[in-house]
C-alpha cells in the first residue's frame, strides 16, 4: 500500500467531498464520519463546539442562528462576517472548518495522516477568492498541492475512462451555488481548457428560492398571512422546497403540504409550472453555453459530448435541453457528485508522483498533461489619455495558457530623498471601465530612489500562477535592482475609481500611432517584422500613461485600432499582420500616405503626441507626404520615421521631426528599434523631461 496519502477535496457550496486514489489506481470517494459521501457544507457552533454537515444542516432548517452555509458565495470577500455564537467569522475560517471535518473523517476511516490535497474552485473564481481558498486549506492543516478547476476535475475523472482518441467536450457543472462551464480538448496525452465561463451567484439554491417564494405568495393569498413574519425560519420553507424540486426530477408532479400559524397548503405542483417558472434560470446557463462555444470557435455539432457535474444537473430541464442542443445523450461513466473530487485526487497523486518520478506511488491511465487558460484578463488601473477618467487597462489577455506573465513598463516621477512610493491596482474582468470590473489587490513598493531625471521606470513583471492566482515582482530600470512589493487585499475605500483623477502637474499623456505601410513589397518577412516590431513597441510602453493605436496603409488608409491602454485590444489589431496574409485592405500599391489620418485624429488630443512610421519603399506620393508631415509638426506631433529596403534616407529625413527621428534599417534591425523608441517614450515621458533622443 501506498504511504503517501494524496487527497482531492472538492469544497463546494452546498456540499463538500473527499477522495483518495486507493492502491495505485482506484478512485474513490471517502465517508465521512456519519457514513455519508457528501458533507453538507454547513457549519454550527453550539455547545459541542464546531459541528459541520448534516447535523448542522438540519440546525440551520430549524432556524438556529448560530449556522452558515453558502459561504463559498462570498470567499474572498473581507467585509462581509458571519455572525455564529458571540463569534465573528470569514468565509475562509467556516470553509477551514469544512476541510477540517473531512480530513479529520478520512484520516479516522483510514488510519493514516493526510498532509497533502488538492482542492477543487470554480473555474470562473477570481484571484482573492483562490487565495482564500488556499488560506482555508492552509487554516485546515493541509499542504495545498494546487488549486485546480472543478471543470477540470471533472475532465480528470472522465479522462480515466478515455477511449485515445481526440474529444471536445463541454463540461457543464451547475452546482448548489454555482456554474461553470468549459470547453476541454482531450487527447491521449493532454486536457487542454479552450474557453471557460460562469456565474458564482447562479445554482440549485435559486431554483429553491423561486420555488419558495410561490410557496409564500400561494399562503399570503390564501390565509392572508405572512409566514416569515411570524416566525417561520427561511431555512425550513427551503428545504421544502428544495425537497419538492429534487421529487420532480423523479416524477412529472408532487404536492408540497405546508402548515403553519393553525393553516395547511396543499399544493399541486407539476414539472412542467416549475420549469416555466425557473426557465430564465435555464437560459441563463443557455446564453453562457453559447457564448463559452463562441470563444473556444466550436459549435455543438463539433462537440463530442456533453459531460454533467453537479447535483442540480439531476434537472431533466438540464439533460433535456443538453439532447435537444448536441443531439445526444449526456457522457456517461462519471458520478455527477463525486467527478470534481475524484479528478482532484487524480490529480494530486499525478503531482505527487511527479515530486518523485523515479519511485511513481501511481499507476493512473488517461492524459497526464493539463493546460488549464485565464477566465479573467489581468488588468491595471490607469487614467484615461485625456486624464479625465480612469480605465481598466489589460496586461495579460484572456485564455492565455497559465502559468504566464507579462512584463510592463511603470513610470514614477520621483522626488529627492528615498521616499518615492509605487502604488498599482489590479482588476481582474473584461470591461475598459474599472468599475465593472474586480480590484482584485493593491501592490505597492516603497523607498524607491530619486533618479537626478525626476524620472524612474520600473519594470513590473505581471503572472498567472498555475493556481491562476497573481503575482507580480518589480526591477529598477535604472540599476536593474528588486523592488519589493507588497500586496495588499484591503483595498479601503474604492469610491475614487468613479471620480474623475486628480492631474499632478508635471504628468503628461502620450499618445502615440504607428503606421504600418503594408503595400504589396512588404508581403512576406517585411509584414512578420512589422508584427514583431508593433508587438515589441506595445510591449516597451507604459500603458497606463500612455495610449497607442495602430493605422494601416498602402493605397488607402486604415485605422485598425483607434489609440487605446489596452494590450488585448493592440494585440488582436497586431495579430492578423501574418506573413502570408495579403494586405488586400488597404490595397497593395502606395498610393497613400497615414500622415492626414493621424493628423485628424491627433489634432485634439492633449498630452504628448507620436505619429510612427514603417515603411520599406518609396512612396509615388512623397511631396503631399512630406507636406502633410510639417503640417502635423506645425501642431506639434512629433513625427518619426523607420525605413527598410528600398526606402530612401533622404525621404525619411523630411517625413520626420528630427534628423535623429529617422532611422533607415535592415529588417532584422526594425525590432530593436521599436523597441528603443518606446523606451525612450517611457523614460522621458514623452519628452516633457528632456528633448527626445532617439539613436
Ligand atoms: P452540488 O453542489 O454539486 O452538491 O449540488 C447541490 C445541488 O444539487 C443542490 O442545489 C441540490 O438541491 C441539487 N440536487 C441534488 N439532487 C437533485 C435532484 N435529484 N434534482 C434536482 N436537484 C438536485
Amino acid at each position: 500500500m501506498s504511504e503517501i496519502l494524496p487527497v482531492g477535496i472538492d469544497l463546494g457550496t452546498t456540499n463538500s467531498v473527499i477522495a483518495r486514489i486507493a492502491g495505485e489506481s482506484v478512485p474513490e470517494v471517502i465517508p465521512n464520519a456519519e457514513g455519508e459521501s457528501i458533507t453538507p457544507s454547513v457549519v454550527w457552533i453550539g455547545e459541542r463546539g464546531v459541528v459541520v454537515g448534516t447535523d448542522a444542516k438540519e440546525q440551520m432548517s430549524e432556524g438556529n442562528p448560530d449556522t452558515a452555509a453558502f459561504f463559498k458565495r462570498h470567499m474572498g470577500n473581507l467585509s462581509l462576517p458571519f455572525f455564529l455564537g458571540a463569534k465573528q467569522y470569514s468565509a475562509v475560517d467556516l470553509s477551514a472548518f469544512v476541510l477540517s471535518k473531512l480530513k479529520r473523517d478520512a484520516e479516522e476511516r483510514l488510519g493514516r495522516p493526510i498532509a497533502h490535497a488538492v482542492i477543487t474552485v470554480p473555474a470562473y473564481f477570481e484571484d482573492p477568492q483562490r487565495n482564500a481558498t488556499i488560506a482555508a486549506g492552509t487554516k485546515a492543516g493541509l499542504d495545498v498541492l494546487e488549486i485546480i478547476s472543478e471543470p477540470t476535475a471533472a475532465a480528470f475523472a472522465y479522462g480515466l475512462h478515455q477511449t485515445g482518441r481526440e474529444e471536445n467536450i463541454l463540461v457543464y457543472d451547475l452546482g448548489g451555488g454555482t456554474f461553470d462551464v468549459s470547453i476541454v480538448r482531450l487527447t491521449p496525452q493532454e486536457f487542454t481548457v479552450l474557453a471557460t465561463k460562469g456565474d458564482h451567484g447562479l445554482g440549485g439554491k435559486d431554483w429553491d428560492d423561486i420555488l419558495s417564494d410561490y410557496v409564500l405568495d400561494r399562503f399570503r393569498d390564501e390565509f392572508g398571512v405572512d409566514p416569515l413574519s411570524h416566525g417561520l425560519p427561511r431555512g425550513e420553507l427551503l428545504m421544502l422546497a428544495e425537497t419538492a424540486k429534487k421529487t420532480l426530477s423523479g416524477v412529472m408532479s408532487t404536492v408540497v403540504n405546508f402548515h403553519h400559524s393553525g393553516h395547511r397548503l396543499r399544493l399541486e405542483l407539476t414539472r412542467e409550472d416549475f420549469e416555466s417558472r425557473t426557465s430564465h434560470l435555464m437560459e441563463a446557463t443557455r446564453s453562457l453555453c453559447n457564448e463559452v462555444l463562441k470563444d473556444a470557435g466550436l459549435n455543438w455539432q463539433l462537440l463530442t459530448g456533453v459531460l454533467l457535474v453537479g447535483g442540480s444537473t439531476r434537472m431533466p430541464m438540464v439533460t433535456d435541453y443538453v439532447r435537444q442542443m448536441s443531439g445526444g445523450a449526456p457522457l456517461t461513466g462519471i458520478h455527477p457528485d463525486h467527478a470534481v473530487a475524484v479528478g482532484a485526487a487524480i490529480r494530486a497523486a499525478r503531482l505527487l508522483d511527479e515530486r518523485t518520478p523515479h519511485k511513481p506511488h501511481f499507476r493512473l491511465p488517461g492524459p497526464k498533461k493539463i493546460q488549464d487558460v485565464v477566465a479573467h484578463p489581468l488588468g491595471m488601473i490607469s487614467e484615461t489619455d485625456d486624464g479625465s477618467r480612469y480605465t481598466n487597462s489589460i496586461i495579460i489577455n484572456k485564455y492565455l495558457g497559465v502559468p504566464c506573465s507579462n512584463t510592463r513598463p511603470f513610470q514614477l516621477y520621483t522626488s529627492p530623498g528615498n521616499g518615492n512610493e509605487m502604488e498599482v491596482y489590479l482588476t481582474q474582468g473584461e470591461s475598459t471601465d474599472p468599475v465593472d470590473c474586480t480590484v482584485i489587490a493593491r501592490w505597492h513598493a516603497a523607498g524607491i530612489e530619486h533618479d537626478p531625471s525626476g524620472l524612474q521606470v520600473i519594470d513590473v513583471e505581471y503572472s498567472y500562477t498555475g493556481n491562476m492566482t497573481v503575482d507580480a515582482t518589480a526591477r529598477l530600470r535604472s540599476t536593474g535592482r528588486t523592488i519589493p512589493l507588497t500586496k495588499e487585499s484591503d483595498l479601503g475605500d474604492l469610491s475614487w475609481i468613479r471620480q474623475p483623477p486628480r492631474r499632478k502637474g508635471k504628468r503628461q499623456h502620450i499618445t502615440a500611432y504607428l503606421a504600418v505601410d503594408l503595400s504589396g513589397s512588404m508581403a512576406g518577412a517585411g509584414v512578420a517584422a512589422a508584427q514583431r516590431a508593433a508587438r515589441e513597441f506595445v510591449q516597451q510602453s507604459d500603458l497606463s500613461k500612455c495610449s497607442i493605436g495602430i493605422i494601416e496603409f498602402a493605397d488607402r488608409v486604415k485605422v485598425t485600432c483607434p489609440a487605446c491602454q489596452d494590450a488585448g485590444q493592440l494585440e488582436s489589431a497586431i495579430a492578423p499582420l501574418e506573413p502570408h496574409v495579403l494586405c488586400s485592405r488597404v490595397g497593395v500599391g502606395n498610393a497613400a500616405t497615414p500622415f492626414a489620418t493621424a493628423h485628424q485624429i491627433l489634432r485634439d488630443v492633449t498630452g504628448a503626441r507620436f505619429i510612427i512610421v514603417l515603411t520599406d519603399g518609396h512612396w509615388s506620393c512623397c511631396p503631399q507626404a512630406i507636406q502633410e508631415s510639417v503640417a502635423c509638426r506645425a501642431d506639434g506631433i512629433q513625427t518619426i520615421a523607420v525605413g527598410t529596403e528600398q526606402s530612401n534616407a533622404d525621404f525619411l529625413k523630411q517625413i520626420s521631426s528630427s534628423e535623429a527621428g529617422s532611422f533607415y534599417a535592415k529588417q532584422h534591425e526594425v525590432v530593436g528599434i521599436f523597441s528603443s523608441i518606446a523606451r525612450e517614450l517611457t523614460e522621458t515621458a514623452g519628452g516633457t523631461k528632456r528633448a527626445l533622443r532617439l539613436k
